[in-house]
């Protein structure tokens, strides 16, 4: 059996954990881990012999780096080993400014089977633990230096582990350790009406981004699974819910598919879903994943003429918009295409 790691605990957690020491040690180590320490032995300020006492109880990573992609616009993506031999991704995202965004997996694989996502494609393994959540951003600080924001938009839904997934964000919040501000980071779902209120109620204050996709409901409801059980109603009634407490924009994702929801009929049933909520259109060109596609038909990637008659419809309408770069896709680190072959394999 291998040792537990010391990452997965928040500082409240880790104190308790390693009483009879005093709270100050519990924050030192705190501070150790995320600043990205590997072993005790880094962590100097403890003493020889509690290094060697500690190493005997706890890993201070369980998670490793298999392999590093790296993509000519700067896109990193990591492949990380899991200690049951499974493998996760997550990638850092350069902008022009040289700010670096983190995207974080939350699951082995995905349950929400949406048709146009390899994630989705391969099925759905297990909930990552705190730890391993939380070890990602240490591993996308070691390969890229300082991470200005974290969005959940790994593979996974996060809103269905949202408790070790809480308790990741309150460990990269804390100001004893990397001190990452709630507002840095954004949380992405399908919609799990039930998720979005659990958040709205019982926190943490961080970023909202749904993936609407379409407004459609029949369509919807092809292309997402989750709609049948979290039809458009409930869903903007939960959002409603979420900005009542909040008071926050919330970001509306939508996975543009040449043919399928790029109509102007698409753009007013988006004008119209997002009416008295307070939102921001994201639109994300469909990266390519071989062999995907519904009614026996290939999605295909949406051209320039029908993005920018989308962006100009929903403007008309006077929606804010922006468009999703597409980085990444010489690793296939783009928004989408994370998974592959090696995610279930155990070594
Ligand atoms: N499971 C969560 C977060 C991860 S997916 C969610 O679905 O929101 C992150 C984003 O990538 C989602 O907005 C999703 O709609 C989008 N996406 C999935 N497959 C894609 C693809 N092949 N091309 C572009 N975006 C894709
Ligand atoms: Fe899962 Fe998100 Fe992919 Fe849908 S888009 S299958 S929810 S990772």
């Amino acid at each position: 059996m291998a040792l537990p790691s010391i990452t997965g605990y928040t500082l409240g957690e880790l104190t308790e954990l390693l009483k009879p020491l005093p709270a100050f040690r519990a924050r030192q180590i705190f501070k150790w881990i995320s600043r990205g320490a590997r072993n005790f032995d880094q962590m100097t300020d403890l003493s020889q012999e509690l290094r060697k006492t500690l190493s005997e109880r706890f890993l201070v990573m369980e998670t490793s780096v298999a392999d590093t992609l790296t993509d000519s616009d700067g896109t990193i993506k990591l492949q990380i080993a899991l200690q049951d031999g499974t493998k996760i991704e997550a990638v850092v995202l350069v902008d022009g400014e040289g700010r670096k965004t983190a995207c974080i997996s939350t699951q082995v694989g995905c349950p929400m089977a949406c048709a146009f996502c390899k994630t989705g494609s391969l099925g759905f393994l297990r909930n990552l633990n705190a730890a391993e959540i939380a070890e990602q951003l240490y591993h996308c600080q070691a390969a890229a230096g300082d991470i200005a924001n974290i969005v959940v938009m790994g593979m996974g839904e996060p809103l269905l582990n949202l408790s070790n997934l809480r308790t990741a964000m309150n460990i990269w919040s804390d100001p004893a350790g990397l001190g990452m501000s709630r507002r840095r980071i954004t949380i992405s779902t399908s919609g799990i009406v039930s998720g979005i209120k659990d958040l709205a109620d019982n926190g943490p204050e961080v970023r909202l981004a749904v993936s609407l996709t379409t407004a459609n409901e029949a369509m919807r409801e092809k292309l997402m699974p989750v709609s049948k059980t979290n039809p458009l109603p409930e869903l903007k009634e939960a959002l409603r819910y979420f900005q009542s407490k909040h008071d926050k924009r919330i970001t509306l994702e939508a996975v543009l598919l040449k043919d399928v929801n790029t109509k102007k009929e698409d753009a007013i049933a988006l004008a119209q879903f997002a009416k008295g909520l307070d939102v921001i259109i994201n639109l994300i060109p469909w990266n390519p994943v071989d062999g995907m596609g519904i009614d026996g038909t290939d999605f295909k990637e949406p051209t320039d003429r029908e993005i920018d008659a989308m962006v100009a419809e929903l403007e008309r309408r006077g929606l804010t918009v922006t468009r999703r770069y597409r980085k990444g896709r010489g690793v296939s680190g783009a928004c989408g295409q994370l998974g592959s072959v090696e995610t279930f394999k155990k070594e």
